[in-house]
């Protein structure tokens, strides 16, 4: 795993220790002796990682790392503070300032690396996010506003694994009182069983579970689809420490030893929980970015775009499987009246609740697309000229006989829809001419007085309840 690393310590010989020990295993290392040439650095190289030095003349460790974290450019870069003093209280404080974590002088090799790889693999997935987010952004279609408040840690939903009931219960009452809700789990069945049923927020897991081994646990929760992204809190002993590398390995994100200390533990919570919602929001920025790309974001059906490719599809297809492509191309009669009348947003809900209506009226293989304001098509695989007619004015029926609740009236109001039907048998025809096929038949039904079906050329029609195809 190639990383790149920023050592920052204003003793020349820590510097070059550190720096020894991280090129021997491969990673790339930048160095800084003072606060001020950190920042700079840190800003011009990017570097994935950076471990502090806490005690620094001028500019201390703290106060790097509190502007490192106060800048949108850097902060979601990791921060390890590097620091002699193994007192509480200053691991606390780095913790607050927005440290990632802290490694103690003199440094202990299997928990420097462990500590490095772990975040290093962390920040390469973030990065990942950020810029396939930064690129969907560039399109226009989220604003990258949505990155930035990574401040709303409240009311988290925990789920503590620890079989003793006295630490179980200190823990539970200090996150309740920071508004989180705790659920509480004695052995690994449990919980496994709540992390398929409730989406957490973060693991907190005792090492000991009373005979059973924490670190089964932890695979297990990473083994899971519904658990893979939970942040996992590993809780063990002093003297079990030489187990946390494999802990690491395994994808425990960080830990705790006991004594619990009340503020570092909710220190701890605080950069976790974070660094969960922060990769949730992305998750679900790309999700959204995705679907934008193919579906239209008021009706949610998909948009005229990929409806096109997935016709010309369907068309080829007709190679193989010898049987006729429909297309309905549907029209809301005298809309602008709607707008005009009731209000833009009654106009919408229109279009929503008749997205929605064609949608369950359609076979699952049949596909509606917002073609335009409101007009809108439906791709018919394997349908005859025959069946699409009938479809369309079963659609027709549908839509006249039901009026729409909306927002600017109130009463429920009656609309109507035209249709025009076209089929192709060949699999060279391009989908722009058969929907155009299909705008001509759309434009006779308009042309006969609406809320009637025509199909192309037949010169046939459906006004009301006549029937026919000819
Ligand atoms: P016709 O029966 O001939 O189809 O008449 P029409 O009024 O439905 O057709 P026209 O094309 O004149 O007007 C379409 C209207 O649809 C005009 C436009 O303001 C409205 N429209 C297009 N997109 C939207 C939308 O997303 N929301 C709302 N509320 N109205 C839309
Ligand atoms: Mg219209
Ligand atoms: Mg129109």
């Amino acid at each position: 795993m190639a990383a790149r690393i920023l050592v920052v310590d204003d003793i020349p010989a820590n510097v070059r220790l550190l720096e020894a020990k991280l090129m021997a295993e491969y990673f790339e290392v930048i160095t800084a002796s003072d606060g001020q040439s950190a920042l700079d650095i840190a800003e011009k190289e990017m570097p994935d990682i950076i471990l502090l030095d806490v005690m620094m003349p001028g500019m201390d460790g703290y106060e790097v790392c509190s502007l490192l974290k106060s800048n949108p450019k850097m902060r979601h870069i990791p921060v390890v503070m590097v620091t002699a003093l193994s007192e509480v209280s200053d691991r606390v404080r780095g913790l607050e300032v927005g440290a990632d974590d802290f490694l103690t002088k003199p440094l202990n090799d299997v928990a420097l690396f462990a500590r490095v790889r772990s975040l290093v693999r962390l920040k390469m997935m973030t990065d990942e996010l950020r810029v396939r987010q930064e690129a969907s952004s560039r399109f226009g279609s989220i604003g990258s506003h949505e990155l930035d408040d990574e401040d709303e840690i409240a009311n988290a939903h925990i789920l503590l694994a620890e079989s003793n009931d006295l630490t179980a219960s200190k823990i539970i009452n200090f996150l309740t009182e920071l508004d989180h809700k705790v659920d509480h789990a004695r052995e690994s069945r449990t919980v496994i069983d709540l992390g398929q049923e409730n989406s957490y927020d973060l693991f907190i897991v005792a090492l000991d579970l009373g005979g059973e081994d924490g670190l089964r646990l932890c695979s297990q929760l990473r083994a899971h689809e519904e658990t893979r992204h939970v942040p996992i809190l590993l809780v063990l002993e002093e003297e079990n420490l030489s187990q946390l590398a494999k802990g690491l390995d395994i994808g425990v994100t960080d830990y705790l030893v006991k004594p619990i200390d009340p503020n570092e533990l909710r220190a701890r919570c605080k950069t976790q929980i974070k660094r969960r919602r922060y990769h949730d929001r992305l998750t679900d920025m790309l999700k959204k970015s995705v679907a934008l790309a193919y579906t239209d974001p008021l009706t949610g059906v998909f948009n005229r775009r990929y409806m096109n490719a997935h016709l010309d599809r369907a068309i080829m297809e007709i190679a193989e499987t010898a049987k006729p492509v429909s297309t309905l191309m549907l029209d809301i009669d005298h809309f602008k009246k709607v707008n005009d009348t009731f209000g833009h947003a009654s106009g919408d809900e229109v279009l929503k609740v008749l997205a929605k209506r064609v949608t369950d009226a359609i076979r699952d293989f049949d596909m509606l697309a917002r073609y335009g304001g409101e007009e809108f098509v439906v791709v018919m695989p394997s349908a005859t000229t025959e069946q699409a007619f009938a479809v369309a004015e079963r659609l027709r029926a549908r839509v006249a006989d039901t009026p729409i609740g909306i927002p600017g009236s109130a009463e429920p109001l009656t609309i109507t829809i035209s249709v025009g039907v076209a089929t192709t048998s060949d699999p060279m025809e391009i989908a722009d001419s058969l929907l155009d096929r299909a705008d001509t038949a759309l434009y006779e039904a308009k042309a006969l007085g609406r809320n009637c079906v025509c199909v192309e050329h037949s010169g046939s029609k459906n006004a009301g309840h006549t029937l026919g195809i000819q």
